[in-house]
């Protein structure tokens, strides 16, 4: 089977345990749980028995072990993970607004997240990957871009392929060198995984068919467009394929575009047809709302293909 690899932030997630609540004042907290997009991706695609590993840094503290453990009992190669001294592990915290919307206090660059490198054990998991997914929060500064982009390097030279999710998070989005990046990224990528306005952010277009027949006119061999309780659609040069969300209760919408494209991606590193890839995947993001924490919701394959089986769909 063939290996895919990410590369950036390994973070605890910290989360106001009540919705509208301020971090201007003190408040109950839930947490610590394991997180970082690139952490949640590679977690759950292990779960579902794809070869996949992470580069990445953390601390050596409670955080980093927590992080490493669950990667670890997910079935991820976490050999280039480094632990640091000297850097406590990085931080996300999340206080959910009335709207629904997400609010982050981030601590990622001058975290050990931010010591992130292609050292020795990165060189050796990227000379055994064949797959690079790349996430649009993870190019957080100079050093994480560096590894990101040499990671794709690497990768195409073999014949390998890359996928790129933008993950837009406005706290980071100020990042020097972030924008330029996140182009230099979707011009190598295979497959596109925006979800809401995100598409936009990358094409003149303002209007859906415009912004997707522009973008693979660039040279995407897909795009899967990630539509929340709705679903998504998939687009190549030959067509569209929409697949509907399945019914669930949302608890925490955080992880679940991650644990989509972990899904959709390793389906289609295993030859799926779009349809198919497309059912797993919002499986995976449905059943990625229903926990609370963006890695609670990470379930083996014979989890989800049995939630399919008795799942209604939107
Ligand atoms: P992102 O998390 O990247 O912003 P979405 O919110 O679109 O992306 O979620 C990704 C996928 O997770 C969706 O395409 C869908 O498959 C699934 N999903 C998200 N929210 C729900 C929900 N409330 N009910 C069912 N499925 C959901």
């Amino acid at each position: 089977m063939k290996k895919l690899v990410g590369a950036g932030e390994i973070l605890v997630e910290i989360m106001a345990e009540r919705i509208g609540q301020s971090f201007l004042e003190p408040g109950p907290l839930l947490g610590p749980y394991p997180s970082g997009a690139p952490a949640i991706f590679i977690g759950q695609a292990a779960a579902l028995g794809q070869p996949a590993g992470l580069i990445g840094a953390v601390g050596d503290d409670d955080f980093g072990r927590l992080n490493i453990d669950r990667l670890r009992v997910l079935g991820a190669d976490v050999s280039a993970i480094a632990v640091h001294t000297g850097h406590a592990t990085g931080t996300a915290f999340v206080t959910y607004r009335a709207d629904a919307s997400r609010h982050f206090v981030f601590n990622i660059r001058n975290s050990a997240a931010g010591l992130i490198e292609t050292n020795a054990a990165a060189t050796k998991l990227l000379a055994g990957a064949d797959h690079v997914h790349v996430m649009g929060s993870s190019l957080f500064s100079d050093r994480a871009i560096t590894v990101a982009l040499s990671a794709i390097e690497t990768v195409k030279a073999k014949g390998g392929t890359v996928s790129f999710d933008p993950n837009i998070r406005r706290e980071i989005m100020q990042a020097s060198g972030m924008r330029e990046a996140l182009d230099q990224v979707l011009a190598q990528a295979d497959i596109f995984l925006p979800s809401g306005e995100e598409l936009f952010l990358f094409s003149s277009a303002t209007d859906e068919k415009g912004a997707v027949d522009e973008l693979l006119a660039r040279g995407l061999s897909c795009i899967v467009l990630k539509k929340g309780a709705a679903g998504a659609v998939y687009h190549d040069h030959h067509g569209a394929v929409a697949s509907p969300g399945f019914a669930v209760d949302e608890i925490d919408p955080t992880g679940a575009g991650d644990c989509f494209g972990a899904a959709f991606v390793s389906f289609w590193l295993r030859g799926a047809a779009p349809a198919e890839a497309l059912r797993i995947a919002n499986a995976c993001g449905a059943l990625a709302v229903t926990r609370k924490g963006p890695m609670e919701g990470i379930f083996p394959l014979e989890a989800v293909e049995a939630f399919i089986a008795t799942g209604n769909t939107q």
